[in-house]
């Protein structure tokens, strides 16, 4: 069981009043808070060791590149990485998958077909819209059912011998669908296709093992688990590495550089120009150890009760619909009342304290699959409780009487 007590207070933004009530946080799909462990380490980078890392011979420099490597250590474990050069720290989830699709220009040939799921966020769509334009390579779609979940028998059918390229969410964003990675992966490399998985949505959840998945790629955002904003990673297998060409030139990713010709660095400096966001890797690392500490078994089961706790109240309000109702799925919960836009639904619960998400949540094709504008989302971490989840739902119903 969890001390949610305990956990409670390691997160300081949790004690806040909002529009005078107490904060009710339900927006952890968009991004996680942060525990003072975090917030710690962010401060000790800044007040006592903050240097540019891998070139100075100064003592600042060594201590901020050692703690830098130690959290990309940190993260090759967590995911089980074969090895750390393995690990590319990046800006986050965005800049991870308009790397590998800036890359993939110099692989694909016309007609190459690449495939991404009706269940992605833009990130994952819109870069790969670009590389086909690009390389005039097509783009196919694993379509989605009712349930919010992909239709495995098209997957299949799309599948072929010119297949290149396959990548989806691990879990959606919008309606909390865990997708069969384990089969998505598995079919794809049957048929020779590299497969990338955007992991920002299951990461807070689920602990992925990239070698046992035996995936090609695999990408997060440390926001989205504790950390803070403008970091996160790229998961790539080495000979995949090896053979992508660099994504942005500059400092720190070359060998040799002259006029006539330069040469590049190794991994994973090749993918690393100019200065990191040092402080925000070194904290990713600290978020992951806070996460592992508490133990992503407990995290889950917990979440789950959540879920199960909160779909249940929420069906109890009449006109109240949930999208995204696949038996496989995390503590995601997107709905609309029946005549009521989902913008004014949430207006009024932010007056009430309470924090969801309005809108398409960068998913709008899913959106259009249903033929709505949005939905409310509520979505719920481990720090969250029943009872916040009582106040969602006097909430919900309040705006209810309030709007129709
Ligand atoms: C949040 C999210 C992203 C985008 O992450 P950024 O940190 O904004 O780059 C991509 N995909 C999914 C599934 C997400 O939940």
């Amino acid at each position: 069981m969890l001390d949610i007590n305990k956990i409670r207070k390691d997160f300081p933004i949790l004690q806040r009043k909002v529009n005078g009530k107490p904060l009710v946080y339900f927006d952890n799909a968009a991004t996680s808070q942060t525990p003072q462990q975090v917030i710690d380490v962010i401060v000790d980078y800044y007040s006592n060791y903050n240097a540019n890392i891998h070139r100075g011979v100064h003592t600042l420099s060594q201590e901020a590149t050692d703690k830098y490597e130690a959290a990309r250590n940190t993260i090759q474990k967590h995911f089980n990485a074969k090895h750390s050069y393995e690990i590319i720290l990046t800006a986050g989830t965005t800049e991870s998958i308009n790397l590998v699709a800036s890359g993939f220009a110099s692989i694909l040939k016309k007609e190459d077909e690449i495939i991404v799921s009706a269940l992605e966020h833009h990130s994952n769509i819109v870069p790969w819209q670009m590389l086909c334009e690009k390389t005039g390579a097509i783009l196919k779609v694993i379509p989605m059912n009712q349930e919010g979940e992909l239709e495995m028998d098209s997957y299949t059918e799309l599948l072929s011998d010119k297949t290149k390229l396959v990548f989806v969410n691990h879990i959606s964003n919008a309606l909390g669908t865990i997708n069969p990675i384990e089969l998505i992966i598995e079919q794809a490399h049957n048929v020779g296709a590299a497969v990338l998985i955007d992991g920002a949505q299951a990461c807070p959840h689920v602990k992925p093992d990239v070698q046992a998945l035996d995936v090609d790629f695999y990408v997060t955002s440390a926001h989205k688990i504790c950390g803070p904003t403008g970091v996160g990673m790229l998961y790539g297998k080495e000979e995949w590495l090896t053979k992508l060409p660099p994504y942005q030139g500059g400092g720190e990713m070359i060998d040799q550089v002259s006029f006539e010709k330069t040469t590049y660095a190794g991994l994973p400096h090749k993918f690393e120009a100019g200065t990191p966001n040092i402080c925000g890797g070194i904290a990713f690392g600290a978020a992951l150890d806070y996460m592992n500490a508490i133990g992503f078994d407990k995290i889950a089961n917990y979440e789950n009760e959540l879920l199960a706790y909160g779909t249940k109240r929420l069906l109890e309000i009449e006109g109240l619909k949930i999208y995204g109702t696949s038996k496989n799925k995390t503590s995601v919960i997107s709905f609309n009342l029946q005549g009521i836009h989902p913008y004014d639904v949430g207006t009024l619960l932010d007056k009430m304290g309470i924090a969801v998400r309005t809108g398409h949540h960068c998913a709008q094709p899913i959106m259009t699959f249903y033929n709505i504008p949005g939905t409310v989302r509520a979505s719920f971490a481990f720090y969250n409780t029943k009872e916040e989840i009582d106040a969602l739902i006097e909430g919900v119903k309040k705006a209810k009487m309030m709007l129709s």
